[in-house]
């Protein structure tokens, strides 16, 4: 792992570099997320000549609200300008299938490097390093093949491996803060009144918070990995240094001026600066205006 400014880069989306593979390759079944049925592979029919989404700026009002929220960190440039060399799928229909599995596998493993820089950076994780980076150093080698060693990955493997990792890593960083620190690892939270609720230290991995009032919680230190927090309200909750939270988990959720959130994510503009209801479903602040997003879940969860 080399040391540079933000370690992430390479792991952020840049849609300018990329075909729209996110709104070509994964099938889409009509949701709330997603207003129409399109089939793996089929270009939705939102998606311009030039790889831009035609309808970007109203994609919530149109019903693709999900596309608003998905992030493939940083995976479709990836596959587009190193895996694939600027070769576009349109141009090389016979390349396309590849491109389209080959990109599932890199988003995998690129959600993986992120977060693994994050647990890298944990100081109460020290004593993981060595194997957090071996981790990291397989990850990042397997991201540099060719479409023929993606499709061998074992992409289950490596998150379950990773998951394991990230679970150690989340504890002991967890251990240091005084309080109950309660375990709500995989729990239905749905709708929940969490307001003001003492969360420091809390596991929520994987807990399904979608719609959950948490207003003015305490989340530092908690652990968020694969949490579901769409609709979730997070206005004056304290995120600042909760434990692998995401760009794509926090777009979706409400949100304002004075949530808390860590240093590595952007706040959302659609959330309002005052404490009014802001409404999740928006872009992120830094993301191009020509960026497209295709409707996914918005949490992944890890084995641990
Ligand atoms: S962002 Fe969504 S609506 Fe726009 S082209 Fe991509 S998949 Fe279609």
């Amino acid at each position: 792992m080399r040391e540079e400014s933000d370690p992430r880069a390479r792991l952020r989306a840049d849609c300018t570099r990329c075909f729209g593979l996110c709104c070509v390759a994964p099938a889409f079944a009509a949701s709330s997320d997603f207003a129409i049925d399109k089939p793996a592979g089929q270009p939705c029919p939102n998606l311009g000549p030039d790889y831009g989404c035609g309808i970007h700026d109203g994609l919530r009002q149109r019903g693709f609200g999900g596309c608003a929220v998905y992030d493939c960190f940083g995976a479709g440039q990836q596959i587009a300008q190193v895996t694939f060399g600027g070769r576009d799928w349109r141009r090389e229909p016979g390349r396309a299938a590849g491109m389209f599995a080959a990109f599932a596998t890199m988003r995998h493993l690129h959600e993986l490097l992120w977060h693994l820089t994050e647990a890298l950076a944990l100081g109460a994780a020290g004593r993981l390093r060595g194997a957090l980076l071996d981790a990291y150093d397989e990850i990042e080698r397997a991201t540099r093949g060719g479409p023929d060693e993606l499709a061998a990955i074992d992409v289950a493997a490596h998150r379950r491996h990773v998951g394991a990792l990230l679970g150690r890593a989340s504890a002991l960083a967890r251990a240091e803060v005084h309080g109950p620190r309660p375990d709500h690892g995989g729990a239905d939270l749905i709708g929940r009144d969490l307001r003001g609720a003492d969360l420091r230290g809390a596991s929520l991995r994987g807990a399904y918070l979608l719609g959950a009032d948490l207003r003015g919680a305490d989340l530092r230190r908690a652990d968020l990995l694969g949490a579901d927090l769409r609709g979730a309200d997070l206005r004056r909750a304290d995120l600042r240094d909760s434990l692998f939270l995401t760009q794509q988990q926090v777009d979706a959720a409400h949100g304002d001026g004075a949530t808390g959130l860590p240093r590595a994510l952007n706040r959302p503009t659609h959330w309002p600066a005052d404490g009014s209801a802001g409404r999740p479903g928006g872009r992120s602040a830094g993301r191009p205006s020509g960026g497209r997003r295709a409707g996914q879940p918005t949490n992944s969860k890890l084995d641990s």
